[in-house]
């Protein structure tokens, strides 16, 4: 692991969709939502990204959703500042 990087654990927090398989899309509908854009036909339960966060991602995402917004904050008061 580069020591500068953070790590790699995406992968520890997202999971394929059970219920796609990762396609994103409702079973037993194939292609046919490429002739119809307008039909949504996506997947119920990843809202068709295809994956899903894990229990973990979840509960690292809730832990650290201040951390990240104060973040947020002081990159934009330091965009300002330039
Ligand atoms: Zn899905």
């Amino acid at each position: 692991m580069q020591p500068n990087q953070p790590p790699s654990l995406l992968a520890d927090f997202k999971e394929s969709c059970k219920v796609c398989e990762g396609s994103g899309r409702k079973l037993g509908y194939l292609e046919i939502d490429t002739l119809q854009p307008h039909l949504s036909q996506k997947c119920f339960q990843c809202q068709g990204r295809g994956y899903t966060l894990t229990q973990l991602g979840e509960d690292l995402l809730e832990l650290y959703r201040p951390a990240i917004q104060q973040w947020i904050r002081e990159e934009l008061a330091r965009a300002d500042t330039r």
